[in-house]
């Protein structure tokens, strides 16, 4: 999960305001002293947290919560208010050009995950419409070059590249011609990165931003490394002036210093998170989302973009048609596993879901596994099987478990569950009949 050890102490230090009917200072104090305990832990800029806690501690012990009905809950919401004005407060997008093409300059250090976020923001901008063209000027890393084409064509992306004996000033500047050309409305350009910042870097940023004057640098950092981002954002902002942060790696941060402390530290905005290796596990940056995800308290608004993104809308409209009609066969099943392993892992779906917190998803512990047996045991049903599932007797069942490599009571388990289901489905069905005919009140 991300942010899990930092999630995991506020829920239980917040949790426990929650219950009170009433609150003193003193409650507010030591509550307070935990979280601060919490934020240092996760590896948040003391600075950012002492003014942190000095506004939460300002607004808490005042009137409007002492007075209120449910203290707990105001501090709670309190505390969300300045974790999400922490972080900027709104989502900051990127500004495309009035007169195309809109160039971004990607930059940060080696390992950050430049390459593949490039390809990510690509993918992202194609998503929306738009004609994007990403330019290789990562000449010193070996296999970079190579690394954004596999990545270009398996989203369907041209990358213009001009090997790796060129200056990048000049690759960058043929790029955005050939972009010109070509009618590229988005041009992402990856540069070289390092593993340290050190003065060659730099001076070629430098010289890649005059020659080409980007509308938007975009730093590219890891999570994972805390305030070390925090710092090499610090030192990228003074030299190149960035105009925001995209932060990788979110899936492997346990702790959410980073993410906590560049936009108080920098005043420059996270404008997208990577969750993931895969090309799609990249998000716009909400702030307000993501405090709403730290507290436990979901991120419904992302989960629904998710879904439209991602699902068929006119297959869960079929869908619906065939569960009211009884018809859900197991083709349908397997279709609803695939629709939903697009949507990514299923621990970061669920913890977008209000009251998932921290302690319920640990409880819950999704077994990812589980989905990969059912979704075996259907594939080794024959159609018929499938549309007809009280045909498989017992020799079937035995061929589906050796077919799919799992036990006949796996096999068997399954068979119940969707019978179950079904029947659920039909009692579900008749209510709703009873309820629209005025026979069944609630
Ligand atoms: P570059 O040197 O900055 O261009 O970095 P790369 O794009 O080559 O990425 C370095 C490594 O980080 C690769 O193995 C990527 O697959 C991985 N990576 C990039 N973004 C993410 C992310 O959001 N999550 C995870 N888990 N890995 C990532």
């Amino acid at each position: 999960m991300i942010f899990e050890s930092l999630a995991e102490k506020l829920q239980k230090t917040l949790g426990k305001l929650k219950g009170k009917g009433k609150l003193s200072e003193k409650d507010v104090n030591n509550a307070m002293r935990e979280v601060k305990l919490a934020l240092l832990e996760a590896d948040v800029n003391f600075k950012v947290v002492k003014k942190f806690i000095n506004n939460v501690k300002e607004r808490a012990v005042g009137h409007e919560v002492m007075e209120s009905l449910t203290p707990g809950q105001q501090v709670i919401k309190i505390v969300n208010e300045e974790l999400t004005k922490l972080m900027g407060e709104t989502q900051s997008k990127i500004e495309f050009a009035s007169s195309p093409p809109t160039i971004i300059m990607l930059c940060g250090l080696q390992g950050a995950g430049k390459t593949t976020t490039s390809g990510k923001l690509a993918g992202l901008f194609k998503k929306n419409g738009k004609t994007p063209l990403l330019v290789a000027c990562d000449i010193y890393r070996p296999a970079a070059i190579k690394q954004l084409q596999v990545v270009g064509s398996s989203i369907g992306i041209p990358v213009f590249s001009m090997g790796d004996k060129q200056n990048p000033v000049n690759i960058a500047k043929a790029a955005i011609e050939y972009g010109k050309k070509n009618g590229n409305d988005v041009i992402i350009i990856d540069t070289a990165g390092r593993l340290h910042i050190d003065e060659d870097l730099m001076n070629e940023l430098e010289n890649i931003k005059d020659e080409v004057k980007p509308h938007e640098i975009l730093l590219v950092v890891d999570a994972m490394t805390g305030q070390d981002a925090v710092t090499v954002a610090e030192t990228f902002d003074n030299r190149l002036g960035i105009d925001g942060v995209i932060l990788t790696k979110l899936d492997g941060d346990a702790r959410g210093g980073a993410a906590l402390s560049i936009r108080a530290v920098t005043q420059k905005p996270i404008k997208f998170v990577c969750m993931g290796e895969k090309l799609e596990q990249i998000e716009p940056f909400h702030p307000d989302r993501m405090a709403s995800r730290i507290l436990g308290m979901g991120d419904v608004l992302s989960l629904i973009e998710k879904a439209q993104a991602s699902l068929d809308a006119k297959k869960a409209i079929e869908l619906e048609k065939k569960l009211r009609n009884q018809q859900f066969t197991f083709e349908d099943f397997l279709e609803q596993l695939q629709q939903m392993k697009n949507l990514g892992p299923l621990d970061q779906i669920l913890e977008m879901i209000p009251g998932m917190g921290s302690k319920q998803l640990k409880n819950l512990k999704v077994d990812e596994k589980e989905l990969v047996k059912i979704e075996a045991i259907i594939q080794s049903m024959t159609k018929e099987e499938r549309q007809n599932p009280s045909i498989i007797d017992g020799s079937r069942r035995k061929r589906i478990a050796k077919g799919s490599g799992t036990s006949i009571q796996d096999v068997n388990r399954l068979l119940k569950q969707f019978k179950e289901t079904k029947k659920m489905i039909k009692k579900m069905g008749e209510m709703e009949k009873a309820m629209k005919k005025g026979k069944f009140k609630i």
